[in-house]
């Protein structure tokens, strides 16, 4: 049997267990002959992030920020308001004080 990927014929054959192909020692690994196998695995493991595991994830994660999210805005907005009326009162102190 010759090696499917580079055409030697070695003493010593590799079958790869995901495609059942026939390699040398120095293809005998997935990664270094392309193996359809680990395409197909890397395929079906993109598709159990898409529909499961990071999706419910990421939606929880939504649904624990969004909550204190809105209401440390409206927090800021009272802090600018009051920082806002601080500013109007040192605006009108400052007045006072040139008037005098
Ligand atoms: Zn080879
Ligand atoms: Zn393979």
């Amino acid at each position: 049997m010759k090696c499917q990927a580079c055409g030697r014929s070695d003493s010593m054959e590799y079958n790869c267990s995901r495609c059942g192909r026939t390699f040398c020692v120095n293809h005998r690994l997935p990664e270094s002959h392309d193996c359809p196998g680990l395409e197909l695995q890397k395929a079906q493991r993109a598709d159990r992030r898409a529909d499961g595991e990071e999706v419910p994830w990421f939606s929880q994660e939504v649904d624990l920020t969004d909550p204190p999210g809105r209401s440390s805005s409206s927090a800021i907005r009272t802090v600018a308001q009051i920082v806002l009326v601080l500013f109007i009162l040192a605006v009108i102190g400052a007045l006072a004080w040139t008037l005098i």
